[in-house]
């Protein structure tokens, strides 16, 4: 049995078994806690996250973007952002890096079964989702239609592209845009929002996951109510500066909830009810 851990801001020691370099910014960190045993016992659940260690750097929250379904590693997906960040794009195969979690309220995966799933990210958006879609076709008869809608800047900056290749083979819909096309590239230009023209969804049946930049989600936010979406049918992740991670330090407070323990997944109606400045403009 893994020993209990009582202080609840030690990391646990994890070693990096692989690194994919999904783009120049983006890369997936394929780590294993260096304790066996408790490497073996961990399990999460989609949407939540993990605080990150590194030496001189403080720690940040990172959304785990593996899949429950896949245990003995955890991937963390990490855009090059700030300190942190550009310390962990320096790690090489073997290095170790701090550990703890996993925290915050993840995806209501229950709920979610035999629903169609509509996908909505722009950039690092993707990682949070990674795992709920390789959960969902690791168990694929109990969700239905599984549609990914992915915005990136430009062609070199689409992430996940190995990740986007398998969901295609897997029967997902899954469909691309860039902001700015490069020479080669002959598919979508233009907002991800531009996607969801051509889109016929049953609605009724249908629950959205939205996560990207504010800019991007807002937009997102209302086509989807144009469609017909209810408040209650958008799911979406929510990015705070965060200290503890588990609802005691009140860093990342919206307005009465705490983004690491109330979140980071909410619905837009739990939302609605916050002053938030993502939904605000
Ligand atoms: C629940 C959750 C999940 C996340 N998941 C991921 C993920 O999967 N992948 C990923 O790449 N990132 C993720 N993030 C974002 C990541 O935690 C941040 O980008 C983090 O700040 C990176 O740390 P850093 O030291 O590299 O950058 P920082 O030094 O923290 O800087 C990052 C950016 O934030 C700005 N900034 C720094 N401090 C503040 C402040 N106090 N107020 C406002 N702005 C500030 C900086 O100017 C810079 O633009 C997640 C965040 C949350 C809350």
């Amino acid at each position: 049995m893994p020993q209990p851990i009582t202080d609840i801001y030690l990391p646990r020691q994890a070693k990096v078994e692989q690194i994919i370099v999904e783009n120049s910014q983006i890369s997936t960190f394929v780590l294993a806690f260096s304790d066996h045993t408790y490497n073996n016992a961990f399990r999460h659940q989609p949407g939540q996250f993990m605080m990150v260690s590194m030496p001189h750097c403080g720690e940040a929250p990172i959304s785990i973007s593996s899949t429950p379904t896949r245990p003995g590693a955890i991937h963390l997906s990490v855009r090059r952002a700030g300190k942190l960040t550009a310390a962990m794009h320096g790690l090489r195969t073997g290095d170790t890096i701090g550990l703890r979690g996993p925290y915050g309220r993840p995806f209501p995966m229950e709920q979610l079964q035999k629903k169609d799933l509509l996908f909505v990210a722009g950039g690092i958006g993707l990682a949070p989702l990674r795992g709920v879609i390789n959960g969902c076709l690791d168990q694929r008869d109990q969700f239905g239609t599984l549609t990914v809608l992915y915005g990136s800047r430009t062609p070199s900056d689409i992430a996940f592209q190995s990740d986007l290749g398998l969901w295609k083979k897997q029967g997902v819909d899954c469909r691309l845009t860039v902001d700015a096309a490069e020479p080669g590239w002959d598919g979508a230009v233009g907002l991800v929002t531009s996607l969801l023209d051509d889109l016929k969804p049953n609605v009724n049946q249908s629950t959205t996951l939205v996560c990207g930049p504010p800019l991007m989600f807002r937009a997102v936010l209302g086509r989807l109510a144009s469609m017909g979406f209810s408040d209650h049918q958008v799911l979406t992740t929510m990015e705070r500066h965060m200290k503890c991670g588990v609802g005691i330090c009140r860093h990342c407070h919206m307005d009465g909830k705490m983004a690491c323990a109330d979140g980071p997944v909410f619905s837009l109606a739990e939302l609605r009810q916050l002053k938030i400045m993502e939904l605000d403009g």
